[in-house]
């Protein structure tokens, strides 16, 4: 037999070894938006994770199979990406797949607004402000627990009309400010925020350049964020249920008139919201 046959021969019998695990991934995804991945195993795998842009998302057992959900940031170029794989088996050998997605451009276009000189001035005289009061906001947007929470598709928070989408290009006081992560309603002062799904609140105090801010989390990575509030409802630790209140709308922080901003977090990358709204993941 030639080298070249018992090469070959290794590789046919080293294809039924990885049959028993597949994993599906969609083909294309918009800037901004969430997939997921499925993974089918013919036995129980012990871990595995997903590394989308140099991001790890786990798979967590979901009915027969697994899944890691993804998100991908409104600035993320266009373009082919690889996905990395990595499964750890029972007897604790180690599997890699990949899988090719293909990230679309998304136009969600630009804005321009203004703050009172009042807030701004509070803001300017700390230029770190929102990134030192972020600090604490992002610890909260970890895994906590592998538990799923969240059931169906997510209600929206509040009734009122969309005034800023997510993914917008924010210019504050003519000068350029990032994208809006979040979804931004319209709602009355005090208007009371419907939990969109179960959840714990994990997050809950008052920031000067977010105003009054919660924080939910749904399990498994996910969690959805609350700017702007005037008043709290329900504590840190509190477990809600959809449709429960757990807080009142404001215009406290950075911001030009009451609304409500809602952000949604995949494994602490900011998606837009309304997906969830209308796809279940
Ligand atoms: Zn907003």
């Amino acid at each position: 037999m030639t080298s070249a046959t018992m090469l070959l021969m290794l590789f046919y019998l080293a294809v039924p070894a990885f049959a028993n695990i597949t994993v599906a991934a969609p083909q294309t995804a918009f800037q901004g938006q969430s997939f997921y991945l499925s993974l089918f195993a013919d036995k129980p795998v012990k871990e595995a994770n997903a590394t989308f842009q140099e991001r790890k998302a786990p798979f967590f057992p979901v009915g027969d199979k697994y899944k890691a959900i993804l998100g991908t940031m409104p600035e993320c170029k266009p373009g082919e990406y690889t996905i990395a794989v990595k499964i750890i088996k029972e007897d604790g050998s180690v599997d890699w797949q990949s899988q090719k997605i293909k990230i679309l451009a998304k136009d969600y276009g630009k804005v321009s607004f203004y703050v009172k000189p009042a807030k701004k001035k509070a803001i300017l005289s700390r230029p770190t402000l929102v990134q030192d009061e972020w600090a604490p906001i992002e610890k909260t947007l970890v895994v906590k627990r592998p538990e799923r929470f969240w059931e169906g598709k997510f209600i929206k928070p509040v009734p009122g009309i969309t005034t800023m989408d997510f993914g917008v290009r924010e210019y504050i006081n003519d000068k350029k400010r990032g994208y809006h992560r979040g979804h931004d309603f319209r709602a009355a002062m005090g208007t009371p925020v419907m939990a969109p799904n179960d959840g714990e609140i994990v997050y809950a105090s008052q920031t000067q350049a977010f105003g009054g801010t919660v924080v939910i989390d749904h399990g498994q990575g996910i969690h959805t964020l609350y700017f702007h509030l005037s008043e709290f409802l329900k504590p840190v630790g509190t477990m809600l249920k959809k449709g429960d209140f757990f807080a009142r709308t404001g215009n406290s922080g950075i911001s030009s008139g009451p609304h409500l901003h809602w952000g949604m977090s995949v494994q602490n990358v900011r998606v837009d919201p309304m997906q969830w709204t209308r796809e279940q993941m």
